[in-house]
């Protein structure tokens, strides 16, 4: 086990790795898991990868856990990557690839940030945790809390997708919905934890959820032979997994795997866009966005705890953030499955539709070789989808 100490994203203060930590405790921002890359270096390389399990623990030198036993693991798998050859082709791409995460456990990738979240929870001795969520995040937390043994109070939007709350329901966490955003869902989140002393399990107020979705990133250059793609595009709401693939992306170039990072983009929906809002005005973080409404739910984040992260990413990487329509994100979904056979989230068609956008503007060239991040499976998702096929009687012929 190579983490050291934990770092303060903005700071800097270094805090023991031991600790339950939450926040920086001098400017309350989120806290790093920093390694000994040096030490990581010496004893990492992708030949010793040929005989361990093919899933994220595979990449233990740049992970948090300290004791094996610790896990808790739902039978990760390496998610496909995907040539989207014919949809590529009539586009106008001609490397046009799709990392599928709807292929995890639970349907999306927040099964990452779960297990690598409650593994080191279990290993920190946590009994009970605390989290607001747009649904899948909760769903994932509450399934490996669950195998862990670990209490999950949860509070969710009434809207989010109603199979998230079953997934909850049935994994036995303590479960609320409220009558407003995952904003509003975390304001009472806050309350029950400074009352009750639970964990808070938080987007980016554990240091641990991070380490898990940063091995997409991880997945994405094994796949592809340890080279970089030239583009990622990630659905961005909480900015989790587009913080975490860049962090795995600086981590794989500090011990020589990579040399070039890949621009990362940061796709929204235009009907909750704060990064693009704030990339496009050159600021720093970025302001609340009211009534914002997506049918990306899991895209609908307001205002992101991590938002300086998500744009430190995009402006390092030379990437860029992009929104589009809900309507557009709908065409791209059905596209997908007709050209390719995919049935995605709605998240995951909106990167679709981003990338094509930018291919157009000629900010994306047709010859680079482009990722895009498909967040979940569009089976979670079905009240997106409104269609009405023609009723037979039992004796009626098909119409021809
Ligand atoms: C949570 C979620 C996202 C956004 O992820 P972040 O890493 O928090 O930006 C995208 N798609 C789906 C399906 C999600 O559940
Ligand atoms: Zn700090």
């Amino acid at each position: 086990m190579f983490a050291i100490y934990l770092e303060c994203s903005k700071c800097g203060e270094k805090v023991d790795r031991g600790q339950k930590a939450q926040l920086c405790p001098k400017c309350a921002a989120p806290l790093f898991v920093r390694y000994d890359l040096d030490k990581v270096k010496a004893a990492f390389s992708p030949k010793k990868l040929s005989d361990r399990p093919y899933n994220l623990w595979r990449y233990a030198e740049l992970l948090p856990i300290e004791n094996e036993a610790n896990v808790v693991s739902l039978g990760e798998v390496v998610t496909p990557l995907i040539a989207l050859n014919q949809l590529g082709a009539r586009l106008g791409f001609e490397a046009l690839l799709l990392k599928d995460e709807g292929l995890n456990q639970g349907g999306t990738f927040k099964s990452r940030g779960a297990a690598l979240g409650v593994s080191r929870a279990k290993e920190l001795g946590v009994r009970a945790f605390a989290m607001p969520t747009n649904g899948n995040a909760g769903a994932a937390w509450a399934l490996y809390g669950a195998k862990a043994g670990i209490r999950a109070h949860i509070v969710m939007p009434k809207d989010a997708p109603y199979i998230t709350r079953l997934e909850c329901a049935i994994a036995g966490a303590d479960l609320y919905l409220v009558d407003g955003l995952i904003s509003d869902a975390g304001r009472i989140v806050g309350k029950a934890i400074a009352k009750n002393g639970w964990y808070d399990a938080s987007t980016l107020k554990e240091p641990y959820r991070i380490e898990g979705k940063k091995t997409m990133a991880i997945e994405i250059v094994e796949q592809l032979g340890w080279q970089t793609p030239d583009v990622i595009v990630y659905p961005t709401g909480g900015g989790v997994g587009l913080i975490g693939i860049y962090k795995a992306l600086l981590e794989l170039r500090a011990i020589g795997v990579i040399k070039t990072l890949p621009r990362l983009v940061a796709a929204q929906s235009s009907g909750c866009d704060p990064i693009v809002r704030a990339y496009e005005a050159g600021k720093k973080v970025s302001e609340f966005r009211d009534n914002s409404r997506t049918i990306a739910f899991g895209i609908n984040v307001p205002k992101p705890i991590g938002d300086f992260l998500i744009l430190e990413a995009i402006e390092k990487s030379n990437g860029t953030a992009i929104a589009v329509s809900d309507a557009t994100i709908l065409r791209a979904q059905s596209e997908l499955a007709c050209a390719e056979g995919l049935f995605v989230c709605p998240e995951g068609a909106a990167a679709l539709a981003a990338a094509y956008d930018l291919l157009q503007r000629g900010w994306i060239r047709p010859d680079e070789k482009v990722v895009l991040l498909n967040t979940g499976n569009g089976l979670k998702y079905p009240e997106t989808l409104n269609v009405n096929p023609p009723l037979l009687g039992k004796d009626d012929e098909i119409p021809v």
